[in-house]
């Protein structure tokens, strides 16, 4: 991954971007949080198309670099098999690469970012320095039994190209262990197996009620000029399927 280094054509053009598109088309900035497994993926992936908007996942994002073999990726192997936070400065870096990408013209949904309440703060230093602010958080906010039953019942492609997520009770492939859309095996993913399950959620308890105090505080003036929370918390639990979860964030959103 390269740095996004000063004085740069790519640097040029998203001066460019900022001055003359988003003075006039505001570009919207969205994220989604909760647990390990709470289906911010899922939410994204569905959200993304239907508000125009593209789809950053920082987990995502970094397993591509590991795949890819790159130094970034070395960087942040070890602590993401293990189910440990990627330092706050790795995960900033390619951030901030994937926001200043032409792509994200409308704006972008962001999934899995921040995760601790220095993330968030730089985060909203970033955008201010762009003339911009995150428009909502959205709190995907289930009960620690529903995450360990999501987390360690999802298979995921095993082919990167489609690296689509299957979950073995709620959403099986037709053909056991197998991918519907391309036919490659289904895999579980290093940090879906219990030792790492029981790290990411005690990971989330710990930096996540930070978070969750910081963006409740955060104020924002709506639609209808009130002044109202940043956060949204949106309840879906294991019974509901995919497009009612995605509803309740449509509303949510809308709200
Ligand atoms: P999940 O939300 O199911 O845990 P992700 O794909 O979002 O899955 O994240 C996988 C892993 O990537 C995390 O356990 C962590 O190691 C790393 N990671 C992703 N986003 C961040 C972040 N914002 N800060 C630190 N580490 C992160
Ligand atoms: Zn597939």
């Amino acid at each position: 991954m390269k740095n996004p280094s000063v004085g740069t054509l790519a640097d040029l053009r998203f001066w460019l971007v900022r001055t003359f598109v988003w003075r006039f088309a505001k570009p919207r900035f969205i994220t989604l949080m909760g647990g390990p497994g709470a289906g911010k993926g899922t939410v994204a992936t569905g959200l993304a198309p239907e508000l125009g908007l593209s789809h950053a996942s920082t987990g995502a994002l970094m397993r591509k670099e590991i795949e890819e073999g790159t130094d970034f990726g070395m960087q942040v192997k070890d602590a993401m098999a293990k189910g440990n936070l990627v330092p706050d400065h790795l995960v900033m870096q390619i951030l901030e690469r994937t926001l200043r990408a032409p792509q994200i013209k409308g704006g972008v949904i962001l999934d899995g970012f921040p995760r601790t309440l220095e993330q968030a703060v730089m985060l909203d230093r970033l955008l201010s320095s762009w003339g911009v602010a995150l428009e909502k958080a959205i709190w995907l906010e289930l009960t620690e039994a529903d995450l360990i039953e999501r987390l360690s019942m999802r298979r995921t492609c095993s082919n990167k190209k489609c690296g689509r997520t299957y979950h073995l009770k709620f959403d099986p492939p037709k053909v056991a262990d197998i991918c519907d859309d391309c036919g490659s095996p289904l895999i579980q993913r290093d940090d879906d197996k219990p030792s790492s399950i029981r790290t990411r959620l005690a990971t989330y308890r710990t930096e996540s009620a930070p978070l969750r105090t910081y963006y409740q505080a955060a104020r924002k003036v709506n639609k209808r000029g009130i002044k109202c929370s940043v956060m949204k918390v949106v309840v879906p639990n294991n019974l509901m399927n995919k497009k009612q979860v995605l509803a309740k964030v449509v509303a949510a959103l809308n709200d």
